[in-house]
C-alpha cells in the first residue's frame, strides 16, 4: 500500500528502538483522507476498509515498513527531561510524495515502546480526532502543520480520568525531528551523533545548505526562521498551542503535538487553555518569547559543531537569536498588516494593529469575527464590526484612524476587502464545536465530525451552509479549558 522509501531507520541504532505496533481488539476505520493519500502515492483498497484499518492500526505492518519509535529528549514546561521519546508513536516509515517531497508515516497510539515509561501506549478518540480536526484546518488556513491520514478507532477502552474509547491517529509529517531530538544527544555528550542529525537534517529539510561554509549555523538560522514565520502566522488566526515545550518543536518548521491547543474566542493576549499550564508558560502573547527560548536550547546542542572556539561559538548563536526576535517582528507586521488591509508600508502601521487589538481586548471581541467583520468595513459596513464590541466607542475611533491611513493606498474598497478575506478567515474549528463533534463521535455518531472537516476546507469562504461555524460560543458553551491525550 505504501512505497516505503525509509532514511531514519538507517541512522545508528542509538537514534531509535525497533519496535512493532502491538495489534488492537476490533480497528474499525473512522476517516481516511484519501485527498492527502493520493498526494503521498498511497494506493488504499477502499472497497475493503477493514484490511485498510487493520493495516492503519498497525495489525498488519505493511510491507517495506521499518516500524521505530524515536528518541528523544526535551524541556517540558522549563524542566530538562533527559529522556522521553515515542512513547506511544511508531514511525513506520517514510514515502517520497507526488511533488518529491519525503513524508513520515506515523501510528500514534499503537501501543508501548521502550520509550513509554508508566503511560500505556495508547491514545483516546476524543485527542486523536481534535488532532485529525486541527490539523487539517490548519493546513486549509495555510499554515504548516502536520497532517491527518486516518483516525481509526481500537475497539479497546483507554483509561484516563475515565474509560473512553481507544483509537489510533495515523499522522504525516515532514519528518518528527524536534528539537528535543538535539537535546537527547547533547545531554549524553554524544557530538558525533549530533553531527550525523544535522547533517541528516539539512539533507531531508534544508538541502540548500549542503555544502555551504557554515552550515551546522546556517541550519540554526533556518530552523529559528522557519519558526519565527511559524509564530508569527500562529498568532494571526489567533492559535494557542498550549505545550511548547521543545520536544513538541519542529525542526521542519511545521506545528506539531496539537495536544491542548485552541483557537481564541474573545481576545486576550494573556489567554490559556491547557488544564496543564497552571503559570500562563505558553498564553498566546508568549509564544514567540517561548519560541526563542527553545530555539536558544536548540543553538546549546548545535555549540559543539558551530566553531572550535566555544566563545565564538557562542557569539555566533547569540546574532540568530537576536535575528529570530527581529525576524518574528517584520514577520508578525506582515501578517497583521494584511489583516488590516494595508498593501503598503509604513511608520506607524504597528501601533494601529496594537490599537486595533487593544480595543478588542478591552472590548471582549472575538478574535476572528472582529477581523472577518473588519472585510465588511472595508466595503462601507461597520455595523457587524462594531457590534463585537462590548464598547464600540473605542472601535469606532479606531475605524477613523484607519481610515486616515487607507486614504494613503490606492486600492479600491473592492480590492481591499478581498485581500483581506484572503487572510481572514471566516470558519475556524471553534473549541466547543470540536467539544460538539467528538461527544457525538464518542457516542458513535461521526456526522457532526464529518461537517465541521467540511466546513474547514474552505475557511477562507463564507459558505452559506456552514454559517452555523463561524458562530462563537454562547456563555453556557465556552470551552475553558483542554486537556492532553495522555
Ligand atoms: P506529549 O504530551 O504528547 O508531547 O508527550 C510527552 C511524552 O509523553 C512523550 O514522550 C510521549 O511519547 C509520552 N506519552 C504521552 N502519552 C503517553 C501514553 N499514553 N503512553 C506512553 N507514553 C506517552
Ligand atoms: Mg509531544
Amino acid at each position: 500500500m505504501f512505497q516505503f522509501d525509509n532514511s531514519y531507520a538507517r541512522l545508528p541504532d542509538r537514534f531509535y528502538a525497533s519496535v512493532y505496533p502491538e495489534p488492537v481488539e476490533g480497528p474499525v476505520l473512522l476517516k481516511f483522507n484519501e485527498a492527502l493519500a493520493a498526494e503521498l502515492k498511497i494506493e488504499a483498497d477502499l472497497t475493503d476498509p477493514k484490511r485498510l484499518a487493520a493495516m492503519l492500526a498497525g495489525n498488519v505492518v505493511p510491507q517495506g515498513a521499518a516500524p521505530i519509535a524515536m528518541a528523544y529528549a526535551g524541556h517540558q514546561f522549563g524542566s530538562f527531561v533527559p529522556q522521553l521519546g515515542d512513547g506511544r508513536a511508531i514511525l513506520l516509515g517514510e514515502v517520497v510524495d507526488a511533488s518529491g517531497r519525503r513524508r513520515d508515516i506515523q501510528l500514534k497510539g499503537s501501543g508501548p515502546t521502550p520509550f513509554s515509561r508508566r503511560g500505556d501506549g495508547r491514545a483516546a478518540l476524543g485527542p486523536v480526532l481534535r488532532e485529525y480536526i486541527f490539523s487539517e484546518a490548519m493546513h486549509a488556513l495555510g499554515i504548516r502543520a502536520t497532517r491527518a491520514l486516518a483516525a481509526v478507532a481500537t475497539g479497546e477502552p483507554v483509561y484516563r480520568e475515565r474509560v473512553e474509547p481507544g483509537a489510533i491517529f495515523v499522522r504525516v509529517a515532514a519528518s518528527h525531528v524536534r528539537i528535543g531530538t538535539f537535546q537527547f544527544f547533547a545531554a549524553r555528550g554524544d557530538n558525533e551523533a549530533i553531527r550525523l542529525l544535522a547533517d541528516y537534517v539539512i539533507g531531508r529539510h534544508y538541502p540548500e545548505l549542503e555544502g555551504t561554509e557554515k552550515p551546522y549555523l546556517a541550519l540554526l538560522r533556518a530552523v529559528a526562521l522557519a519558526q519565527a514565520d511559524l509564530v508569527a502566522r500562529w498568532l494571526g488566526i489567533g492559535f494557542v498551542h498550549g505545550v511548547m515545550n521543545t520536544d513538541n518543536m519542529t525542526i521542519s518548521g511545521e506545528t506539531i503535538d496539537f495536544g491542548p491547543c485552541a483557537l481564541l474566542d474573545e481576545y486576550d493576549p494573556m489567554k490559556v487553555f491547557s488544564s496543564i499550564d497552571h503559570m500562563g508558560r505558553y498564553a498566546y502573547r508568549n509564544q514567540p518569547g517561548i519560541a526563542q527560548w527553545n530555539i536558544a536550547r536548540l543553538a546549546e546542542c548545535l555549540l559543539p559543531l558551530l566553531d572550535e572556539d566555544q566563545d565564538k561559538a557562542v557569539d555566533e548563536a547569540n546574532a540568530v537569536l537576536k535575528e529570530f526576535g527581529e525576524h518574528f517582528q517584520a514577520r508578525w507586521l506582515e501578517v497583521f498588516r494584511a489583516k488590516i488591509g494595508l498593501f503598503r508600508q509604513e511608520e506607524g502601521d504597528g501601533d494601529l494593529v496594537q490599537a486595533l487589538l487593544g480595543a478588542m481586548h478591552e472590548g471582549q471581541a472575538d478574535f476572528t469575527l472582529a477581523f472577518r467583520r473588519l472585510c465588511d468595513a472595508a466595503e462601507g459596513s461597520d455595523e457587524a464590526f462594531l457590534s463585537g464590541f462590548s464598547e464600540p466607542e473605542k472601535a469606532r475611533e479606531w475605524l477613523a484612524t484607519w481610515r486616515e491611513r487607507l486614504a494613503k493606498e490606492p486600492q479600491s474598497d473592492e480590492v481591499r476587502a478581498a485581500a483581506m478575506r484572503t487572510v481572514n478567515p471566516a470558519v475556524i474549528p471553534r473549541n466547543h464545536r470540536i467539544e460538539e463533534a467528538i461527544v457525538a463521535a464518542t457516542a458513535g455518531d461521526m456526522q457532526p465530525f464529518e461537517r465541521l472537516l467540511a466546513a474547514l476546507e474552505r475557511p477562507y469562504e463564507d459558505i452559506a451552509e456552514f454559517a452555523d461555524f463561524t458562530v462563537p460560543p454562547k456563555p453556557e458553551e465556552r470551552v475553558m479549558k483542554t486537556f492532553c491525550g495522555t
